[in-house]
């Protein structure tokens, strides 16, 4: 059996197995391949038995921090007499990522019927869908597909004669990062500049104009008809005892074939390089990222590490948004440190001090380095400024900025020395060399 083979054997396709059906981002297409059977089954379960079935599945968030899905549903109080919310969070922005725009594009309306058996069991009658502004083609594609569901009698009132009404917008962001933070994402969603919100108190309690919100992120509710359809052991058959179901790795970098896997949580980098087609010729893995730029780089170590939220803890790493970025020998790991904090320093909101401030000098320590003209100190400040970010910040951007810088110096720091030293030659020369 040759190497190809035996990775395609871990390959789930659940969320994707529509894909490669050619418009079956339209409703009727959706419709001949089981689209909205999901739904007609969940509404002849009670709320609560559909909570608890997600619950038993062990779905956890699949927009990186893998929060038990059933368990967040399960918050939202009820009879309050306030609204209840469901915000789907379709501002993918990690670097690396790209499993939300292509899963939109390609079954819209697995999200779409998704958000209805999801707002059916937390019982809110209002869902928004906040995309990343600038996927127009992705904020087209949902708008349509928000349409014909209205226009087949799937959303507005009385859905299927159930007597359940619903009423789905679409938004668009303004291409902020930060916005991808729930809290921000919800300020935003209000009108206001987009700046996280303290937590507690959670959304499920005050979110989306301080009532009760459920925000989740775009596969996770994709996945919740397969779940109705299929049943919790069957969800549980594939991936991991605490980390179930299928997921859509994203791989990227040095690899013949990038693209969208879906397998097994708990997939090792080996057998995704094997579906991807293997490295490309001449280059060698040094090292990687399991969840886009905010989860500590790994490297050719940890090939056989799976990559569910538990093993991907355990290698020092996060299992993220499974975008898995593959770096070779001929990449550096210490520019590649200095262009994801510099993506951090843009990003970052202001709000806080430590992040603010910190994510500025680190791109300016780095820059002198790959300028040759870093002193030796340059790589404790890089460490020192890291440590004054991580757990000090407001919110989660601070903490995944210093990813890329303590992860790149744990294994590399040689890398960072030789560029101190002068025994590799400067990255940037010339005007290049100069800061802005
Ligand atoms: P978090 O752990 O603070 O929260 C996860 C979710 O669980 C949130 O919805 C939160 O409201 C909920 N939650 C946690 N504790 C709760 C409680 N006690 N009661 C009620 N609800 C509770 O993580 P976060 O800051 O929301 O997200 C960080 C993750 O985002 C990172 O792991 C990173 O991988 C990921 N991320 C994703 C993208 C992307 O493009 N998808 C971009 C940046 C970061
Ligand atoms: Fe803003 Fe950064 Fe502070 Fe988050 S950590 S609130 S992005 S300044």
């Amino acid at each position: 059996m040759s190497a190809i083979s035996v990775a395609q054997d871990v390959l789930t396709p659940v969320l994707t197995k529509r894909w490669l059906t050619s418009d079956a981002w339209t409703i009727d297409t959706y419709e001949l391949l089981d689209g909205y059977r999901g739904l007609r089954k969940a509404f002849t379960a009670t709320p609560d038995e559909l909570i608890q079935l997600v619950k038993d599945s062990g779905l956890r968030g699949r927009g990186g921090a893998g929060f038990p899905t059933g368990l967040k549903w399960s918050f939202i109080p009820q009879g309050d007499g306030k609204p209840h919310y469901l915000v789907v969070n379709a501002d993918e922005g990690e670097p690396g990522t790209c499993k939300d725009v292509p899963l939109m594009m390609a079954d819209p309306h697995s999200l779409i019927e998704g958000i209805i058996i999801t707002c059916y069991a937390i019982r809110s009658n209002f869902a928004a869908i906040y995309i990343r502004g600038e996927v127009v083609h992705a904020i087209r594609r949902v708008q349509n597909a928000v349409r014909e569901a209205y226009a087949k009698g799937y959303l507005g009132k009385n859905i299927l004669g159930k007597g359940f009404d619903l009423d789905v917008v679409v938004h668009a962001g303004a291409g902020a990062y930060i916005c991808g933070e729930e809290t921000a994402l919800l300020d935003s969603l209000e009108g206001y500049r987009g700046q996280p919100r303290l937590k507690p108190p959670f959304p499920a309690t005050n979110g989306l104009y301080s009532s009760p919100t459920v925000v989740n992120n775009v596969e996770t509710i994709a996945s919740v008809p397969f779940i109705v359809l299929g049943g919790a052991d069957w969800w549980k058959s594939m991936g991991t005892e605490k980390s179930p179901g299928p997921k859509i790795y994203s791989i990227s970098g040095r690899v013949n074939r990038p693209g969208q896997y879906e397998c097994g949580l708990g997939t090792t980098l080996r057998q995704l390089i094997e579906l991807a087609g293997g490295m490309k010729e001449g280059h060698q893995l040094k090292f990687w990222t399991p969840g886009g730029s905010s989860t500590p780089m790994l490297t050719a170590e940890h090939l056989d590490v799976p990559l569910d939220f538990e093993g991907a803890a355990a290698a020092g790493s996060m299992l993220g948004t499974t975008a898995v970025m593959v770096f070779s020998d001929q990449d550096d790991p210490v520019y590649a440190a200095y262009r994801f904090t510099e993506f951090y320093a843009h990003e970052s909101c202001g709000k806080c001090t430590p992040c603010r401030e910190g994510t500025y000098w680190m791109v300016r320590t780095l820059h002198r380095i790959l300028a040759g003209q870093g002193v030796d100190k340059d790589v404790d400040t890089l460490l020192d400024t890291s440590d004054n970010i991580f757990g000090r910040s407001f919110c989660a951007l601070g903490d995944g900025a210093v990813s890329p810088i303590i992860s790149s110096i744990k294994y590399f720091e040689q890398d960072y020395r030789d560029y101190i030293s002068g025994v590799k030659a400067p990255f940037f020369t010339g005007a290049a060399a100069e800061l802005a």
